[in-house]
């Protein structure tokens, strides 16, 4: 049996169907396996990079020293995610703060690829610069931030970036003020002081920013601790509902605070942990009970975690033994899908 559309219908049959070439613009995110140190590299829709920390220099061991760039670890694995999302240079990197999980990939990134704008908090303050490694990690990346244009921006602050809305709320240890548009009501969650951050000198400094697309927005704080990360959501939710939150250092123990998730409110935590770095137990505790948290992403299975660990389709390494990434497409009307660097597995989350 045969059906026939009459022209005027089938006319408007070819209406509906997308115009072919032309696909609907995405702002991607890819979650880089950096062992325990964080690099988020964003993609807006207009094809701009903003790298967010460019994790470790060399082999990445603590301590280790920039090198060779075609032997260095984590520096590879942001030119690989780079590759694979179209981009040939780094628009504008975010140092979220100065330690070498953080800064310590850069002198080898910037000769792999070019940086032309470099954002962060200014200083590493006197008492942060007595550990050798931090000092000579922020030393390196002086001399490499000198060469390009450097911005310093402040709490409230937009990076110029197109496509989306990049809005600092934390820097160098002082806060947005005022609460984002749909954000501001009272967390009651907030029945304690603010949890002691692990490292009290340069983490709670973190440079945090929330990321808008459309109706997509994405909370990445760096290791904010300790007063910041609490003034954020107490005793007023300054930030408001988010859909992906990169829970702040790498998910320690110090940023495990239920308060926190009941301010973000987030639809997914991601972990940037290593197998043995953040991830805490204490952390996992408190994701289990999050209200409304449908997922949590694991860039590595946590040692610490033991049973408490999500199921290994959550996870992109179960061992140190490869350096999958996370990847997060998102759509203006607020719907996304992650995929599991590991399985190749995506998972859809529709438009709330
Ligand atoms: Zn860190």
């Amino acid at each position: 049996m045969r059906f026939r559309f009459p022209p005027a219908c089938l006319s408007a049959l070819l209406a509906l169907a997308p115009a072919q070439g032309v696909t609907a613009k995405t702002f991607d995110i890819y979650f880089i396996d950096v062992e325990g140190g964080q690099s988020t590299l964003l993609v807006t829709p207009e094809q701009q990079s903003f790298l967010i920390d460019t994790g470790w220099a060399g082999s990445g061991m603590p301590g280790s020293k920039p090198g060779d760039p075609s032997q260095s670890r984590d520096a590879k694995r942001i030119v690989a995610a780079a590759h694979d999302a179209g981009i040939k240079q780094i628009d504008y990197l975010l140092i979220t703060h100065f330690h070498p999980d953080h800064d310590g990939g850069v002198v080898e990134l910037a000769q792999l690829m070019p940086i032309r704008h470099f954002i962060d908090h200014g200083t590493l303050p006197a008492e942060a610069q007595r550990d050798a490694p931090t000092k000579d990690a922020f030393e390196s990346y002086l001399a490499i931030r000198t060469k390009a244009q450097h911005i310093e921006p402040k709490p409230g602050d937009r990076l110029p970036l197109r496509g989306i809305d990049a809005i600092i709320v934390t820097s160098a240890a002082s806060t947005i003020t005022q609460p984002l548009a749909g954000a501001g009501e009272a967390n009651v969650a907030c029945d304690h002081p603010a949890p002691t951050p692990g490292e009290p000198f340069e983490n709670p400094r973190s440079t945090g920013v929330v990321v808008t697309f459309g109706k997509f927005r994405f909370l990445d704080v760096g290791d904010l601790t300790g007063q910041p990360l609490f003034d954020l959501a107490c005793p007023k939710n300054l930030i408001g509902p988010v859909d992906a939150y990169l829970v702040a250092h790498h998910g320690g123990a110090d940023a495990s605070d239920p308060a926190t998730f009941a301010a973000f409110k987030p639809r997914l935590a991601i972990m940037n942990n290593g197998l043995k770095k953040g991830g805490a137990q204490v952390t996992y505790e408190t994701l289990h009970h999050v209200p409304g948290l449908e997922d949590v992403w694991q860039l590595h299975r946590s040692e610490a975690a033991g049973d408490q660990n999500f199921p290994a389709e959550r996870i992109a390494n179960l061992d140190e033994s490869t350096a999958h990434w996370i990847k997060l497409t998102a759509n203006a009307d607020g719907s996304f899908r992650v995929l599991n660097g590991r399985t190749g597995e995506w998972k859809n989350y529709p438009a709330r």
